[in-house]
């Protein structure tokens, strides 16, 4: 029995049984490529759901990981650590926003904004107590925790695990009219992925995100961008709300955010929305730990550094482009911006992704039909022309 086989194997004797992995072991990694045990290499076309965007242990991420182990790894927020501030202010400086607070997954840092626009609805709005509403889009994917599951629209998310969180209203995603249908005077927020990832890489039309930003501004709703998957550099640009220029009242980021190397998320909001909080109202053990703090200041310097939203921009037109060139009828539409590329099929997916593995890339279907297409965006031009052969050669 392979090495791979008997790690299958007892991974599935003891686990829950909440995931379905293509069949194969990923034992090391270095940028855009991976290694099983027995020394197969595959591509890595999916970046931890845009967790890896700076490619897998970037040289300066395990740097400062290391360095920091060697000092000081947890305090616990009762004391300060000296790693908290710098990474502050580089965020805040990154967003353009006063203020961040710091979780651990993507799912806390949506809990964390849903808990400061109920807050700021109820403070600074004016609204009525318990009585505050969250608007959200069909669709979306905010994370799994109950607020998260609360906030969706799937079923398969929420069967057995109700009662679930009131006061969250569902509009079609990219729904203008249905936005301003939605809105009451208990509304707090808007909360929307500027491009719905898990969903199959929805794109709402030109013109949506700034025309839904001024709805929101109408009416005194604060517009909260979840970029977790989205933002930093996936989309050709840092934020995916810059396509059109727009600044939300609160960005939600994660993934990227900690390099694929150690977790970390956050809101960052300016101080008339983020202030709400005092000391006792909220937090976590973990959040701005320093060894998080340190990995994730190198994480964006390598962002920002190596130019990763120009180089998403440019590489992913090309391979959109490329994959369009495929002439069969089962490929339904390719879409994308940047390096988050979806290519939906007229029928299900997952065959697909297995004969692309065989082929040494390693993609997952999302929603059944599409595969999405999304690697480090550290991928070089010849790598990324060797992952499209092989695309062609198993769709074509
Ligand atoms: N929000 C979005 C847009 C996501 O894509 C995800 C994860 O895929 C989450 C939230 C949840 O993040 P996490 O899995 O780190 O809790």
């Amino acid at each position: 029995m392979s090495k791979s086989v008997q790690i299958i194997d007892l991974t599935e004797k003891y686990g829950a049984n909440n995931y379905h992995p293509l069949p194969i072991v990923i034992s090391k990694a270095e940028g855009v490529w991976v290694e099983d045990p027995e020394g197969n290499k595959y591509m890595d076309m999916l970046s931890a759901y845009s967790a890896v965007n700076q490619g897998h242990r970037h040289p300066k991420i395990i740097a400062a990981l290391k360095e920091q182990a060697d000092k000081i790894t947890l305090t616990s927020r009762a004391f300060h650590n000296d790693q908290l501030g710098p990474w502050y202010e580089k965020v805040s400086k990154l967003t353009g926003k006063e203020m961040v607070l710091p979780m651990n997954t993507g799912a806390e840092a949506v809990e964390t904004a849903v808990k400061t626009v109920r807050r700021w609805a109820y403070d600074v709005k004016g609204v009525p107590a318990d009585q505050a509403e969250i608007i959200v889009c069909e669709e979306n994917f905010h994370g799994r925790t109950m607020t998260a599951v609360s906030m969706s629209s799937s079923e398969e998310y929420k069967r057995g695990f109700g009662p679930m969180l009131p006061g969250i209203k569902v509009i079609p995603f990219g729904n203008l009219e249905a936005l301003k249908q939605a809105i009451t005077p208990n509304t707090a927020a808007f909360i929307f992925e500027p491009i719905q990832g898990e969903a199959g890489i929805h794109i709402p039309e030109d013109g949506f995100l700034k025309a839904a930003y001024d709805i929101c501004k109408e009416n005194n709703v604060l517009y909260v961008a979840d970029e977790i998957q989205a933002g930093l550099g996936r989309s050709g640009k840092l934020f995916a709300c810059d396509w059109e220029d727009v600044k939300p009242d609160m960005y939600i980021l994660g993934k990227a955010l900690g390099g694929g190397v150690f977790p970390i998320s956050c809101v960052a909001a300016d101080k008339d929305v983020l202030g709400v909080f005092e000391p006792g109202s909220h937090g976590s053990t973990f959040g701005g730990n320093p060894l998080a703090c340190a990995v994730s200041i190198a994480a964006l310097d390598v962002l920002v550094d190596e130019k990763l939203s120009d180089r998403s921009l440019e590489l992913g037109s090309y391979m959109q482009d490329r994959l369009r060139e495929i002439d069969n009828p089962v490929i339904k539409e390719v879409r994308g911006k940047g390096l988050f590329i979806g290519l939906e099929l007229t029928e299900s997916a997952r065959p697909y992704c297995e004969k692309l593995k065989e082929e040494g890339l390693l993609c997952k279907e999302t929603h059944e039909t599409v595969i999405r297409f999304a690697p480090p965006l550290v991928i070089s031009k010849e790598d990324l022309d060797w992952a499209i052969e092989k695309v062609k050669k198993v769709l074509s």
